[in-house]
């Protein structure tokens, strides 16, 4: 599993940031998506006390759980929810106050702890202090007692509101609304309560959360709720339906999509694919590349430590497309176009990574190598010739341009690329890098190094740098100088900069390349 902090511009993500970037600059660019990355927060209940400043040192303790219970009222176009939220404090001093952020058309009505003990708080609709059009309801919840350090607490959130999007902010994907045709509750539209505070800036240094969940959603019978995770009950009633999702894998978002959607599957790959009435073959071409998929990366990276169920969700145009650890939501245009299938290809392998211990992980180690494998993967099972090379040199001429307009990828060498924010070029230079190796070492032998590592580290997960060093063994190379050009300096990063062609960089890095 992995955090999916970013993906590269032909991935489901980039509509997002594509998206985003028009309207953002600087360092908020960055933080696009972390629309999804917004720390949360916990909080509740009702007070008329002032709201303190958004920038005061608030601390936002890690969120570990969520409970959600959600009732859609499509009558009045209003969502009412209960949210069971498990935080625990991180730091080494003890939390008396838990700032919460909600979508601004949402109102808390109450906050109970563990206990059943009812919490004070505030609220308040304020703009986000490095975003002014960006607007949330600010909820602080004062705890009964200090939460001490290493300490869980566990607060119940009710609260109820209606969706209405944030197309104002320039975030044009996040038209969400309570609508019989389609409703989707996600992070992007902050449609449940999320640690934080009304900060881009300072929810997202607050890292990326992983977190548990468990989602029941109520609608009427004649629609049906989907999600990435494992369907664990459909209950029934007269008039009305409930779905009850958990999580797979450790999850940072959580995506319910409501629809009259048609369902297909392959139980026994443990397969979904949601999708709108009419786009059957479509779905039926999603499904059989899933399988395919599968199939193929178990063949290159051995089996998978534990089974994993994968869904896929149609969503409307427009919406956005995004994928979390165990689905991709992929907008009804991608998800019916046959080249996008390579965006399936991408998340799918990222299935075979393995856990980073790195804090702030670099990144092409997941990403930069799910960009090689989706093309590698395309090749094979698409039965096509040249894709990789082509990405390969497109990537080559992007990154030039890239690297005029950013002089800090002539500064950070790419094992640093998490710290220093650079993730987005994982994705790229990331991609090269192993584009180049494979031209050293063998692309089948490459893949084989790539399932060794799986093998060797799915238990414990490794850290970039282990990562590295594993992968010279089954590759039987020394690496060290590659390496050293590639990942701890700058030096390949220039040549493709300075160097006219794809091929005179292949031709100093791989003389003797190999098919
Ligand atoms: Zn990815």
């Amino acid at each position: 599993m992995k955090e999916r902090n970013n993906d590269q511009p032909e991935n489901n993500k980039s509509y997002v940031s594509i998206s985003l970037r028009k309207y953002i600059t600087g360092q908020l660019s960055v933080i696009l998506f972390s629309l999804t990355l917004l720390t949360l927060g916990l909080t509740g209940c009702k007070s008329n006390k002032s709201v303190a400043s958004p920038s005061s040192d608030q601390d936002l303790v890690s969120t570990i759980a969520y409970d959600l219970n959600i009732l859609v009222d499509y009558e009045n176009e209003k969502i009412e929810a209960a949210c069971g939220l498990t935080v625990e404090n991180r730091f080494h001093h003890s939390v008396n106050r838990l700032p919460l952020v909600l979508y601004r058309l949402m109102r808390v009505t109450s906050v109970e702890d563990e206990q059943g003990r009812k919490l004070y708080f505030s609220q308040q609709v304020v703009s986000y202090e490095d975003w002014d059009k960006f607007q949330a309801n600010f909820i602080e919840v004062n705890l009964k007692s200090p939460l001490q350090p290493g300490a869980k607490a566990i607060l119940k959130i009710a609260y109820s509101g209606y969706l209405s999007g944030y197309t104002e902010t320039g975030l044009s994907y996040v038209r969400d609304s309570i609508d019989r045709n389609f409703t989707i509750i996600r992070p992007d539209c902050l449609a449940y309560p999320q640690v934080g505070i009304p900060s881009w800036s300072a929810n997202r240094a607050a890292g990326l959360q992983t977190f548990d969940y468990t989602v029941r959603v109520t609608v009427p019978k004649s629609l049906v709720v989907a999600n990435g995770g494992r369907l664990i009950e459909r209950l029934v009633s007269e008039q009305q339906v409930t779905y009850v999702y958990k999580n797979i894998l450790p999850a940072w978002r959580i995506d319910v999509a409501i629809a009259d959607y048609n369902l297909l599957e392959e139980p026994s790959l443990g397969l979904r694919v949601f999708y709108f009435k009419g786009d059957e073959p479509g779905a039926r071409r999603v499904l059989e590349a899933m399988g395919n998929c599968l199939q193929l990366c178990t063949k290159w990276f051995g089996p998978l430590a534990s089974k994993t169920d994968f869904t896929v969700i149609a969503l409307p145009e427009g919406y956005g497309s995004q994928s979390d650890v165990t689905s991709i939501l992929q907008t009804r245009d991608a998800f019916l176009n046959p080249e996008k299938l390579v965006q399936l290809y991408h998340e799918l392998s990222h299935l075979w990574n393995v856990k980073s211990l790195d804090p702030l992980p670099p990144r092409f180690e997941s990403e930069g190598l799910a960009m090689f494998l989706q093309y590698v993967t395309r090749e094979e099972l698409e039965e096509r010739t040249g894709d990789l090379e082509a990405a390969a040199r497109r990537t080559f001429e992007s990154l030039k341009l890239k690297c005029r307009e950013n002089p800090r990828l002539l500064e950070v060498p790419m094992i640093d690329y998490g710290r220093e924010q650079l993730t987005d070029y994982s994705y790229t230079y990331g991609m090269l890098f192993f584009y180049v190796l494979s031209k050293m070492a063998g692309q089948e032998a490459m893949l084989q190094a790539v399932g060794s590592i799986y093998q060797n580290f799915c238990q414990t997960g490794a850290t970039a740098r282990q990562f590295l060093e594993h992968l010279q063994t089954p590759l039987g190379l020394n690496l060290e100088a590659f390496y050293q050009s590639w990942v701890f300096s700058t030096e390949a990063i220039r040549d493709i900069c300075n160097f006219p062609s794809l091929d005179d960089l292949v031709r100093k890095y791989a003389p003797a390349a190999r098919p």
